[in-house]
């Protein structure tokens, strides 16, 4: 289950090609001696996840914001949140999650994959659910871009009712651009016998959709994606899922890192306002072993969340305590 220690590498990074704003940041935590170039095509490495977003679904600079500093630094904007997973046996490669950046997120996939012939070689998207950072992105799929044939895609059964029921979604899977794969809850799907994607739902506010969790499975090594979540509690208490004792079980677990404390936005009272904070979910793992502690990597951050700032305080906090950030370009081995 867990990878020996070839496989657990924390976050490598490296360049991004065309994307100036690769913020590498703190994946440096244990990769600074590491050359920031294309990563190695290594034959111990048959399988590769790849973060191509770690912001939450509006990114950074944020519409409306002319004091957001990502709009002088580069290093500050941030991707809606997506990871890529490339299967070098099978040659298949899936994206997790369908944000509005896809276009950049997509040409960064295939210049970390070193896919540069014309096309999309997406064997699959799956979805975690219907808000705006997650799924829009499927509309480059569409006529009006991509024109997609039969591009799987994989969502939950309330998930896929959506897609197909609303406009401008269903014209996808009535023209054949995309195809709807139903999931199930913990059923996990197989994809290249080495590769296993299993969803876990999680309470979210689910006004059109279900709220999925994945377990990405290679055959060294697994990582958990839960993007949003309203409440580890929640997830205790209306699925029966231990977040403590899920993160034992693989060797990455990708969080939502949407809010850093309470102080976070002034004059709202954040009580109303879901999300675990990186904070409490940091206090959840304190009495943790390290090597526990170094699989959680912060992710889906809010602009005004400082974890953003490779350079802030907080983001020498989370290190410090033995946690992971995740920035954009990170790649592992499963
Ligand atoms: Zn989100
Ligand atoms: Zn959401």
């Amino acid at each position: 289950m867990m990878g020996s220690a070839p496989w657990r590498r924390a976050g490598a990074a490296f360049g991004l090609g065309l994307l100036a704003a690769c913020s590498d940041g703190t994946a440096s935590q244990s990769a600074q001696s590491e050359t920031p170039a294309a990563p190695p095509a290594s034959a111990s490495c048959d399988l590769e996840l790849f973060v191509l977003g770690a912001g939450q679904d509006a990114g950074a600079p944020q519409i409306g914001n002319s004091q957001d500093p990502a709009w002088q630094d580069p290093a500050r904007q941030l991707f809606p949140v997506s990871l890529g997973v490339f299967d070098h046996k099978a040659d298949q490669r899936y994206l997790f999650d369908a944000t509005p950046q896809i276009t950049a997120q997509l040409r960064a996939f295939d210049v970390h994959t070193g896919r540069e012939e014309k096309g999309l070689h997406l064997d699959g998207v799956f979805i975690t659910h219907a808000h705006i950072g997650h799924y829009t992105g499927l509309m480059f799929f569409g006529r009006e871009a991509a024109g997609a044939r039969d591009l799987p895609v994989y969502a939950m059964p309330r998930m896929s009712k959506f897609l197909r029921q609303n406009g401008p979604w269903g014209q996808l899977v009535d023209l054949g651009n995309i195809k709807l794969r139903e999931l199930n809850d913990k059923a996990g799907v197989d994809l290249s016998g080495t590769l296993t994607v299993t969803p876990y739902q999680v309470p979210h506010r689910d006004e059109y959709s279900e709220t999925v969790g994945y377990v990405i499975k290679g055959a060294n090594a697994s990582a958990l994606f839960v993007p949003d979540i309203d409440s580890w509690e929640d997830w205790q208490v209306e699925h029966g899922i231990d977040i403590v004792q899920l993160v034992r079980e693989v060797d990455y677990a990708f969080v939502d890192a949407t809010f850093f404390d309470d102080n976070e936005l002034p004059g709202r009272d954040m009580s109303e306002i879901p999300h675990p904070r990186v904070t409490e979910t940091m206090a959840l793992f304190a009495d943790a072993p390290d090597d526990i502690r170094q699989r959680i990597h912060f992710i889906h951050y809010n602009h005004t969340n400082p974890i953003g700032d490779p350079a802030s305080a907080e983001t020498a906090q989370v290190l410090d305590a033995g946690f992971n950030i995740a920035r954009r370009g990170n790649q592992h081995c499963l």
